[in-house]
């Protein structure tokens, strides 16, 4: 009797949740972007080419890095508003990609806000208005949201999902807004106090909000070691929580997986404690961001390149492993791109597994690194048939014949994947720009 009776229910319960999807778009609970930052397609070859030889996929083996097995690719484009991209590279010309690159603010801002912006812009227009985020939407319809990040919490890409500052480097001025106005749940990353020497302690944090933060007169729960790091991905108590690893960034994590310090957290760790935190709701959006590839790839240090590559995609294993998990891809939409190539890594040549390969930098110093070059998005989930619909066909020089879409396409997909979830009560119209 009891079971017929809880068997109905399930049938009527199954009946009540298939009506209320939205009958011509799938729509996610939660969505996780994963930004490698100057992660170019070379980027993770190397990568590859050092976890795998010639196992890996790409010269001809079967091996794949986690964010390869995903169902679904596309090229994006990544120019800011000062730029643009020609796929013929003008005629086949190789200098091409050096012509006036993206930095990481524009492109962080216009994955976050879906609008080209200037090189330094966080989450501001070219009038230097504000402009609203995916998180502020998010937020709109009730959903958690956080930022996680290797390096400095406030640098530009957490800080173009969180802040409205004109230029990228008034870092006191983007932490207080992370900290007091963006009503983020959860902000990971470095920019510690305690490991800067004297005088540049409050080069990130202010001394007030750092003080503010370490009394707990924020919403804040504060984190700081390894352990409490830990201790929240084994189940988190407090709703919003501020992650501040002792260190500017995380130390280089290298190929061969040393380098780490024993002392601070990995980003899969960090990513694990974050998914802890936003799952205690009704949905959330994240961004996990691998801030230091892009600094190894200015040094061209390919140890570092490759080490930092495969700690961003452990990272990704963690997020793909809490998916299965946790409503599978009927309730998941994973994003994983970078925000522009950093190096113009080229010419990628495996040797045995667990060696460096040989590969060729396109720096030569008279230029600022970053490239134009098109740059990988891995995904899949739910909502990802909005991506497939923006996606164009293009002849580009690099990489032949291939579907391409912009960087301000992937604000659209989270933004339209919002708007077929569930309307909650809050949630009225959205209001693409900010009130004064
Ligand atoms: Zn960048």
């Amino acid at each position: 009797m009891f079971a017929k009776r809880n068997a109905t229910t399930v049938v009527l319960l199954i009946i009540l949740m298939t009506l209320s999807i939205s009958p011509c778009l799938a729509a996610p609970r939660n969505i996780i972007l994963m930004i490698g930052d100057g992660m170019g397609p070379d980027v993770s070859k190397a990568a590859g080419a050092y976890k795998f030889g010639p196992e890996y996929h790409a010269f001809g083996g079967q091996s794949y890095l986690v964010m390869e097995k995903l169902k679904s690719h596309l090229y994006v484009t990544t120019f800011s508003i000062e730029g643009k991209y020609d796929p013929g590279w003008n005629n086949g010309n190789k200098e091409y990609p050096k012509r006036r690159p993206t930095d990481s603010a524009a492109a962080a801002t216009a994955l976050a806000t879906g609008v080209k912006t200037f090189d330094g812009a966080i989450g501001v227009d070219q009038q230097k208005k504000p402009l609203v985020n995916i998180m502020e939407i998010a937020r709109q319809k009730g959903l958690k949201t956080g930022v996680v990040t290797t390096v400095p919490f406030c640098h530009a890409t957490p800080a173009s999902f969180a802040a409205h500052v004109g230029n990228r480097s008034d870092y006191n001025l983007i932490a207080g807004q992370m900290l007091f106005e963006s009503k983020l749940d959860l902000i990971m990353g470095g920019g510690h106090p305690e490991a800067f020497k004297k005088g540049q302690e409050y080069t990130y944090l202010s001394q007030d909000d750092w003080v503010s933060l370490k009394s707990s007169s924020t919403l804040y729960k504060l984190a700081e070691s390894r352990e409490d790091f830990k201790a929240l991905a084994e189940g988190a108590k407090h709703a919003k929580v501020f992650g501040l690893f002792k260190g500017g960034s995380l130390k280089y994590r290298l190929a061969d997986g040393s380098g780490a310090a024993p002392d601070q957290p990995t980003l899969a760790e960090m990513t694990a404690g974050a998914l802890s935190v936003l799952e205690k709701g009704n949905g959330f959006v994240l961004m996990v961001e691998g801030g230091a590839i892009d600094f190894a790839n200015h040094a061209n240090n390919l140890n570092q390149s490759i080490g930092e590559t495969l700690g961003f995609d452990e990272a990704v294993a963690t997020v793909i492993n809490w998916i299965e998990t946790h409503g599978g891809w009927q309730e998941n939409l994973l994003l994983i791109t970078a925000d522009h190539d950093t190096g113009y890594m080229h010419n990628v040549k495996p040797g045995p597994a667990g060696t460096l390969p040989t590969v060729s930098w396109g720096t030569d110093g008279k230029w600022l690194s970053h490239t134009n070059r098109l740059v990988d998005l891995y995904y899949q989930g739910s909502g990802s048939e909005i991506l497939e619909k923006l996606a164009r066909e293009l002849l580009d020089f690099e990489r032949g014949k291939v579907k391409v879409i912009d960087n301000t396409d992937i604000f659209k997909t989270m933004f339209e994947a919002l708007k077929a979830g569930k309307p909650s009560a809050d949630a009225g119209a959205y209001s693409l720009r900010r009130a004064a």
